[in-house]
Order: structure tokens, then C-alpha cells, then sequence
């Protein structure tokens, strides 16, 4: 059996009940094969044990008031997976689905996507079951505080750094914030995400939908094509769908089809963005609002946004949301591109099905990676007291999705699998985390 698969089995068995963490490690370890046989020295040093074992899981009571005097206790987690090339660094999720088995998968995912930015940070992923839906602003805040009143003794700017991910927005960053500064009384750069009032980066609430389609427009001029005049499907409707279809019109393309957890809408003149930002960001209610904006588009009650045609489909609302029969769809409709912009939405069935029939394909740990690279800008800027104009940090960020295009690119066809981004992904975000933890040795 190959030391790959024998650590594999030793993860399934010593981590039952964690779907999605055997999934990730599936996938990055099963691009590995090749890269441990050529370097005997990773098995050696025990590396990939060390790898899949998270370095420490925090798991703690959050306990809050509701609005009607009741009391609530939600749990908080925070695993900090790998701090082999700079402070943890990761989003906090808030969500009903939340568990120790997503957030480590996150976490591990997180390890290698962080390293393709080139920055010098490390893996980490944290988050709550609590649901920020339909609740009020005080109810969240009382949340928020709860939940910082433990995180904070684990966190710090050179230490672990969280931001944002599903339902922590603007909003939340900025109540864990204020709590952080309460409790610490210090104002340094703990969380990014932040307002722009108080330390906050220009460019990072568009940054991972932006980076998405920088990314996808290196990825599609590489096959001879182009976004310009492409039509997109973008699923769901939050901070990175929305950022990600912006960018697609400004490089000629149209998004056709956007979605949230209750339905789907199909504009086929181009999504209304304005009437999204509005329902979304503002009323922070249901996507079938979208028919009183543009009563010519069409509103669908459940899944099924895979089934309009398209050329580029960007998965951009949560895990596992693209199966093998929505990737059949696709590909008979002549979609030629699929771009992951949240964190692993395809299942594995799908995405073999689509690069066996050619699809262009690409793994959220690298074309997402825009979010926490602004992120790790924010950091820059706060360290140094500075703040860069949005068009510095866009800048910026479109130079590290390109490198990022080419790193994966490169690493791939170094290891005879030329085209495959995925392995070329885990190949190089791989490679530069191992070599640090071979270096400060076993730790
Ligand atoms: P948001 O909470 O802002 O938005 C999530 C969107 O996805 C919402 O529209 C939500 O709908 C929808 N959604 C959630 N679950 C489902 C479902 N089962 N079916 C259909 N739609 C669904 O989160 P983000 O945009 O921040 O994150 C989206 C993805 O991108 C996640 O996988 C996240 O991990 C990843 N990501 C985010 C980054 C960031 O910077 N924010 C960085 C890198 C990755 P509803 O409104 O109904 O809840």
C-alpha cells in the first residue's frame, strides 16, 4: 500500500463522522503520489501524519440572550491546522451545518491555499452552528461578544488572524472586533475584514470574487478563449457570487444565473446586480425578491441553477453543491470552464466527470485564494500604519491570482499532468509548507 494511502486510512479511521475532512485529504493527498515517491525524505519525517493532524482544535460554549430573555449556547470552534510558513490565518463561518469535521476541512483546505498566495501565512479555520439569519442586529452582536470573550485568548496578529467566510460579514468582523479591543484593549491587526474606518483594506469585500475571475481570465486565454462575450452561471448570491459577477461584467462577460439557499433566478439579458446587492447586502432577505426588480427574469422555488446553458459555470455558495448530474448538464450544454470560488463545491465524482470530457476546471484553494491574500495585505497595511488606494491593492491582487495561474500551471506540468489545475494546486501549495516543516524540524 503507498504511504499515501496508508495515512489516508489512518485519517478515515482516527476521524469518524468527518465527511468533508476526508474529502479535502482525499483530493490533496491523492495529487501527492508522485511528489512522495520522488522525495523520500517526506515519508521519513513522518510529514504527512504531522500534515493531516490538525496542530490544535479549540471547541468552546457560547453562551447569549436572545430578544425575548431566553438563553441560547451555540458552540465555537477554531482549529489552528498549520503554522509552518506564518500565523494561522482563516475565516470564521457562522452557520447552522457548522461542525468540528467542516471546519477542519476548511482548515486543511486552507493550508495549501494560503501558501499559493506566496504570503507568509499559515492554515486555519474557525466558526459557530449559530445561524445570523432572522435574527436581530442585537441578538448578533450579543452573539459575537459571546463568542470573542473565549477566541480572544487564542488569537493575535502574529498568532492566528481570522476574517470572514458564510454569514460572518462586515458586520460580525466589526462586533468581534469591538469586543477584541475591549477585552485586549489593544488595537492591533487581529481580524482582517474590517471596516475601512478602523483598519480595514479598500478591495478586500470585493477581493475573492475579483481574484475568482482574474484567475479564470488566465485560465480561459490559456485554452485560446475568452470571458468576453461569455455567458455565466455564478451560484449564490453573498459576498463572493456577487464580487465575482461585478468583476465578470467588467470584462465583457454576462452573468446569466445566481442563486441562495432557497432558490434560484435566471435573467437571461444579465443578472441585475444592483437589485442583488440590494435584496442581499441590505434587506439581507430572499433572492425571489429579485421578479419585483426585473419581472422579465425568472424565479425558481429549490436547486436546479446547473440546468441553464452556459460557457462558465463559477460555484460561488457552499460546499458540495455541484454533483455529477448538475456536471453532466453542464458539460451537455456546452459549458467549457468550471471555477471554484467557494471552498470546495464540487463533489469528487463531478469533477472527474468534467475533466474527462475536457472541462476546464480549477480548485477553489487556488482560484479563491484572492480573499485571504487581500486579507493578508490588510495585515501589511496595519503593521505599517499605511493605507494603499483600492486600485493598489486590486492591483496587487491581480498580479498574485496570475502568479498563482502559472504556479499551478507550472507545478502540474513538472509532474506529467499537464492542464490538470487541481493536482498542479496541491503540488504547489504542497511544496512550500513541506519544505518549511522538513526545515524547523519534528514540531
Ligand atoms: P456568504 O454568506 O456571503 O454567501 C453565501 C451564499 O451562498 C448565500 O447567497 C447563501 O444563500 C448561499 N448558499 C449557502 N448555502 C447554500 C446552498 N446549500 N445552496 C445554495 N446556496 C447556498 O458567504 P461567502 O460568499 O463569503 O462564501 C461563499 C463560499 O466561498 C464559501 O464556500 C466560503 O468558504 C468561500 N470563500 C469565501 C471567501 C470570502 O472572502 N468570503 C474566501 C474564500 C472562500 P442564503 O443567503 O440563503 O444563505
Amino acid at each position: 500500500m503507498s504511504y499515501t494511502q496508508k495515512v489516508l486510512d489512518q485519517l478515515v479511521a482516527r476521524n469518524p463522522g468527518e465527511p468533508e475532512f476526508h474529502q479535502a485529504a482525499k483530493e490533496v493527498l491523492g495529487s501527492l503520489e508522485l511528489v512522495v515517491e520522488q522525495r523520500p525524505e517526506i515519508e521519513k519525517n513522518g510529514l504527512l501524519e504531522r500534515l493531516i493532524e490538525p496542530e490544535r482544535q479549540i471547541i468552546f460554549r457560547v453562551p447569549w440572550v436572545d430578544d425575548n430573555g431566553i438563553v441560547r449556547v451555540n458552540r465555537g470552534f477554531r482549529v489552528q491546522f498549520n503554522s509552518a510558513i506564518g500565523p494561522y490565518k482563516g475565516g470564521l463561518r457562522f452557520h447552522p451545518s457548522v461542525n468540528l469535521g467542516i471546519i477542519k476541512f476548511l482548515g486543511f483546505e486552507q493550508i495549501f491555499k494560503n501558501s499559493l498566495t506566496g504570503l507568509p501565512i499559515g492554515g486555519g479555520k474557525g466558526g459557530s452552528d449559530f445561524d445570523p439569519k432572522g435574527k436581530s442586529d442585537r441578538e448578533v452582536m450579543a452573539f459575537c461578544q459571546s463568542f470573542m470573550n473565549e477566541l480572544y485568548r487564542h488569537i493575535g496578529a502574529d498568532v492566528d488572524v481570522p476574517a470572514g467566510d458564510i454569514g460572518v460579514g462586515a458586520r460580525e468582523i466589526g462586533f468581534l472586533y469591538g469586543q477584541y479591543k475591549k477585552l485586549t484593549g489593544n488595537y492591533e491587526s487581529v481580524l482582517t475584514g474590517k471596516g475601512i474606518p478602523y483598519g480595514g483594506s479598500l478591495a478586500r469585500t470585493q477581493a475573492t470574487g475579483y481574484g475568482l475571475v482574474y484567475f479564470v481570465n488566465e485560465m480561459v486565454k490559456d485554452a485560446g478563449k475568452s470571458l468576453k462575450g461569455a455567458r455565466v452561471i455564478v451560484s449564490g448570491s453573498g459576498n463572493v457570487a456577487i464580487y465575482a459577477a461585478e468583476k465578470v461584467y467588467q470584462m465583457g462577460g454576462t452573468p446569466i444565473a445566481m442563486c441562495d439557499s432557497t432558490g434560484w433566478i435566471y435573467d437571461k439579458d444579465g443578472v441585475d446586480l444592483d437589485a442583488v446587492k440590494q435584496i442581499k447586502e441590505v434587506q439581507r432577505a430572499r433572492l425571489r425578491e429579485y421578479t419585483s426588480y426585473r419581472p422579465n427574469a425568472e424565479y425558481h422555488e429549490g436547486v436546479g441553477i446547473w440546468t441553464v446553458p452556459c460557457d462558465i459555470a463559477l460555484p460561488c455558495a457552499t460546499q458540495n453543491e455541484l454533483h455529477l448530474e448538475d456536471a453532466k448538464t453542464l458539460v451537455k450544454n456546452g459549458c467549457y470552464a468550471v471555477a471554484e470560488g467557494a471552498n470546495m463545491p464540487t463533489t469528487p465524482d463531478a469533477i472527474d466527470y468534467l475533466m474527462a470530457n475536457g472541462i476546464l476546471y480549477s480548485p477553489g484553494k487556488a482560484s479563491n485564494a484572492g480573499g485571504v491574500a487581500t486579507s493578508a495585505l490588510e495585515m501589511s497595511q496595519n503593521a505599517m500604519r499605511l493605507s494603499w488606494t483600492f486600485d493598489e491593492v486590486d492591483e496587487k491582487l491581480h498580479g498574485i491570482m496570475v502568479n498563482i495561474y502559472e504556479n499551478c500551471a507550472r507545478a502540474a506540468s513538472n509532474y506529467g499532468c499537464a492542464g490538470n489545475l487541481m493536482a498542479g494546486a496541491n503540488i504547489a501549495g504542497f511544496e512550500k509548507v513541506c519544505n518549511a516543516m522538513l526545515a524547523q524540524g519534528i514540531v
